[in-house]
């Protein structure tokens, strides 16, 4: 009898962690309903559909669900919800905590959902959820306009934009999803909705910095800003040996930046990139990355002082395409290594903070490891910090210790480096990450310090209001008040 029913159905696991039976008819039914594909463990498809970012992710859903447009997304809810399935949700499948993924339950996907749709007159955008950062660039090139987003072009746009998203245009033009006008989704009882400052303001509140855990955006409606097509930046390395002096002397050049200008700290070996002479790959490296957001004649005048001191290795600085710009990272984050991250938010580059990131970078374990310094401030800390969910907004800086190696046995070593050094760090934080950074095994009082007490409540009651069961919980979750 007992095998019977397991030749008529699918083991999955249910909201509580349970292990249950789908039968096949039920599965049938979805796939009945559904337009995209239902994948199961023995279609040809499923493992590169399980595939993401961070090669260290290794899940085994029951079933995934590719939805095509937000039917789909109702039908896959409601489905979920009918027979208690737990659920993930996919946007660019980005994330390093692997969210995006779950094993045994049912992962909604939505990466071929890329629609994007640019009104140049109302300078608006409006992008499903499962675009990437560049393919959202590519299209509002073409008029001179962009998204301010993040700094590497496979990046969905989903769990960024939640999460807050910053990146180049954060000082001049805040966060992405400060420029959000509206989003469409569809609630954890599987209800359409459209979300703005007027409708459900509740909700835009909180799925501005509170990530997945309100629903599943659909598609985002942006407002754009003007940029490029070209603009001046890139980046310009020193030794490491350098690195102490060098930083101090980036630290009092920044102090007084305009919103335009964007300089992010990072070290690492330096990598066999095309645009580094040969005799440099491998090298420890100081440096910055670099992006003016304004008249390239005025960026140059502004950036000299920063590339007259020393003598650095390398300047790649000058006139360049704000696409290719977006992309100078790409080669850094390669999907499907073993990724670790670790980060903080730093209220300052401090002495103290410098020395720590000088020491331990020069303990780097990995060539494919970055440490880089997201340089906030600027539009992004004029907003106030209660006005979404997103938190931190002071913060100088977003550190990362973006962790990457290839060879799966050696995982402890780059493990226990990322920890030492963020460790070493937790004196200057600010208090938290952000949400978008943390890892799988941080935990929920991680996301209780980075939001806050008083922000977490508001969260935690609108999570109540919108998703009680907790039904989207593989996230950095916000727990339902009881
Ligand atoms: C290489 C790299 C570079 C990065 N650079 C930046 C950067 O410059 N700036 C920055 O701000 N962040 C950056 N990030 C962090 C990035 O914002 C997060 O990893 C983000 O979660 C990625 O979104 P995704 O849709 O690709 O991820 P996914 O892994 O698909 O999703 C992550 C989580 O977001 C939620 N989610 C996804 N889609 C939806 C949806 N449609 N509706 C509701 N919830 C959803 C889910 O909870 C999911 O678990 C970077 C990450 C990486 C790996």
């Amino acid at each position: 009898m007992e095998l019977e029913l397991l030749h008529s159905g699918i083991s999955i696991t249910t909201l509580s962690g349970e292990e249950a039976l789908l039968t096949e008819d039920a599965v049938e039914s979805l796939k009945g309903q559904i337009q995209g594909d239902v994948l199961l463990p023995s279609d040809d498809d499923y493992d590169q559909a399980r595939k993401i970012w961070n090669g260290m992710i290794d899940k085994r859903p029951a079933l995934i669900v590719r939805c095509t447009g937000p039917a789909d997304v109702i039908d896959a809810v409601k489905f979920a919800r009918t027979h208690n399935i737990l659920v993930s949700i996919r946007g660019g499948g980005h994330n390093v905590a692997g969210n995006a993924l779950v094993d045994n339950g049912m992962v909604i996907d939505l990466s071929k959902m890329r629609g994007i749709h640019v009104d140049p007159k109302s300078r608006t955008v409006r992008a499903e959820a499962g675009a990437t950062l560049g393919e959202l660039d590519r299209e509002t090139q073409v008029f001179g306009l962009a998204v301010p987003s993040g700094i590497v072009t496979t990046t969905g746009i989903a769990g960024l934009t939640l999460g807050g998203g910053f990146g180049w245009l954060a000082r001049k033009h805040g966060l992405s999803s400060d420029n959000l006008i509206s989003v469409d989704m569809v609630t954890a009882e599987g209800e359409f909705l459209t979300v703005s400052e007027t409708e459900h303001e509740d909700l835009f509140w909180g799925l501005r910095g509170g990530g997945g855990n309100f629903g599943i955006v659909t598609s985002f409606e942006y407002r754009l800003q003007s940029i490029g097509p070209m603009v001046l930046g890139g980046m310009l390395l020193h030794p490491m040996e350098d690195a102490p002096k060098f930083l101090r002397f980036y630290r009092d050049f920044i102090s007084d930046a305009p919103d335009e200008l964007a300089v992010a700290p990072i070290l690492r070996l330096a990598p066999p990139a095309p645009f580094l002479p040969e005799e440099v790959h491998g090298m420890p490296v100081v440096g910055v990355i670099v992006l003016y957001a304004g008249p390239i004649e005025k960026g140059e005048k502004l950036i000299a002082p920063l590339r007259q001191y020393g003598k650095p290795l390398v300047d790649g600085i000058g006139p360049k395409p704000f696409r290719l710009l977006q992309s100078l990272l790409d080669a850094s984050a390669r999907p499907g290594l073993n990724y670790y991250v670790k980060s903080e938010f730093l209220p300052a580059l401090s002495d103290d903070v410098i020395d720590t990131l000088v020491e331990h970078a020069s303990k780097i374990t990995s060539p494919l490891s970055v440490i880089a310094g997201f340089h906030l401030g600027g539009a992004v800390s004029r907003i106030d910090e209660d006005a979404t969910a997103y938190s931190h907004r002071d913060a100088a800086y977003s550190l990362i210790i973006n962790c990457a190696w290839t060879d799966p046995d050696e995982s402890e070593k780059h493990i226990q480096w990322t920890r030492a050094f963020w460790q070493a760090l937790q004196p200057f934080s600010s208090g938290g990450a952000y949400v978008n950074f943390q890892s799988r095994d941080e935990g929920e009082d991680r996301v209780k310090a980075t939001y806050g007490t008083a922000k977490y409540e508001r969260l935690s009651k609108l999570k109540k209001k919108y998703d009680p069961l907790n039904f989207f919980r593989l996230n950095q979750n916000i727990r339902p008040t009881s």
